[in-house]
């Protein structure tokens, strides 16, 4: 029986997990979590009676303990309450999908109590990628990939150990705005860029995916999880989101993972790995899915994805920095209180403004995040 413990289980992922689970056998949610949405997070207590429920909201999680008062369930709050949920006993995975650095402290911890990590939550790896990594081999956990193009290059790799990766082909929708130049990107509003052509997904990937930043942290999420070089990675726009993305070996054999865009299939096999369970989600028709396309991605008009290869390429605390600078200006645009172009023009001065450190704890990155999070709330146009 495997148990597992969702952290962000209201959200895009965590409901596609909780799908995936309904039509999995021996699978126990033993805890969950959300912070806003008690309403679901009640309905999800119910339904699958999970032993322990952590609201973030110490507020929420009053109004809920009164709600669940007739059920035999732990509420816990704050973040001491999310470390509970991805620490709690018995559990063997944990589904990484809140959204945001906050996710940094409750993965360590997972990792530090011996749970492997179903991880979407990519902002934890961009931040803090090679501290992860390095207290994962300590700790002789896995790290499953949920990101769908992490888990298609995973997929990749099955049957090849010993073989060298000579390129990873990350694949892009290129998102709402691709092929507009930056003239036709400045009025552009929140509504226009929540409309992803392919995907249903949170708010904060979902503007991400528009600016290009998501493929930016993907290609961060990519290097830790693969261990390739920056170099060795090439993005690559694909509309059609089918091919999830691929991986090139050194006689020049391409092996790739297709399917529907379903997050669902993804976070399943993150689960159920190495086995692949039967499931009834959509397949691809390839007759009806003729003209599958690639291009190169536009790095001048979608500035973002450069600047991610900056931070990259500097290292140190200046990743967490990008991160932290891009979930205040994603939340400034979602207010309406910058424009789209000024997402990544405020990321940049953010960037310019900070001393990177070299030698690093994760107390450095989470100050780097809090430090990087003022500044930016603070620049103004
Ligand atoms: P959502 O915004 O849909 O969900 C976020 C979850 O995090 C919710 O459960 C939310 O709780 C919780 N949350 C938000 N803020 C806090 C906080 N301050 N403290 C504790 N919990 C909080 O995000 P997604 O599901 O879209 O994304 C989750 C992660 O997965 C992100 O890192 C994203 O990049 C990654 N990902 C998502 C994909 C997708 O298809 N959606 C694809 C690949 C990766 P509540 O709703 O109750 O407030
Ligand atoms: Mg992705």
């Amino acid at each position: 029986m495997r148990k597992i413990s969702i952290l962000g289980s209201t959200g895009s992922i965590g409901t596609q997990t909780l799908e995936v689970v309904e039509n999995l056998e021996n699978i126990k949610v033993m805890a969950i979590t959300g912070n806003s949405n008690i309403d679901l997070l009640e309905k999800q207590a119910r339904k699958f009676h999970p032993e322990l429920v952590a609201v973030m909201n110490e507020k929420n999680a009053e109004i809920l303990k009164g709600r669940l008062a007739d059920q035999k369930i732990r509420i816990v709050s704050g973040m001491d309450g999310l470390v509970e949920a991805a620490t709690y006993e018995g559990v063997d995975t944990v589904v990484t999908s809140v959204v945001g650095n906050i996710g940094l402290k409750p993965t360590f911890e997972a990792i530090r109590a011996g749970k492997n990590i179903a991880l979407a939550n990519k902002e934890t790896l961009v931040s803090a990628g090679q501290l992860v990594m390095d207290l994962a081999k300590k700790h002789h956990i896995h790290i499953y990939p949920v990101d769908s193009e992490h888990s298609a290059i995973f997929q990749s790799l099955q049957g090849n150990t010993g073989n060298r990766i000579q390129r990873i082909l990350l694949t892009a929708s290129g998102g709402p705005f691709r092929g507009k130049k930056r003239e036709e990107l400045e009025h552009v509003t929140a509504a226009d860029a929540l409309a992803h052509p392919n995907w249903s997904m949170g708010k904060k990937i979902t503007i991400d995916s528009a600016t290009l930043m998501n493929k930016g942290l993907e290609v961060m999420e990519a290097k830790w999880l693969f261990d390739v070089d920056v170099d060795q990675i090439e993005v690559l726009i694909h509309p059609q989101s089918i091919v999830h993305s691929a991986v090139e070996y050194e006689d020049g054999a391409i092996i790739a993972q297709l399917g529907e865009p379903d997050m669902r299939v993804p976070i399943q096999y993150a689960l159920t790995y190495p086995k692949r369970v039967k499931n009834p989600f959509p397949r691809v028709d390839f007759a009806q899915r003729s003209n599958l396309t690639f291009d190169k991605p536009d790095m001048d008009t979608f500035k973002c994805l450069s600047l991610a290869y900056r931070a990259l390429k500097t290292g140190g605390t200046l990743p967490a920095v990008l991160n932290g600078a891009n979930e205040v200006a994603v939340a400034r645009f979602l207010k309406g209180e910058i424009s789209f172009l000024q997402i990544p023009a405020l990321i940049e001065q953010t960037m310019d403004a900070y001393t990177v450190k070299y030698e690093y704890t994760l107390e450095d990155l989470l100050e780097a995040d809090a430090w990087a999070k003022a500044y930016a709330k603070k620049v103004s146009f």
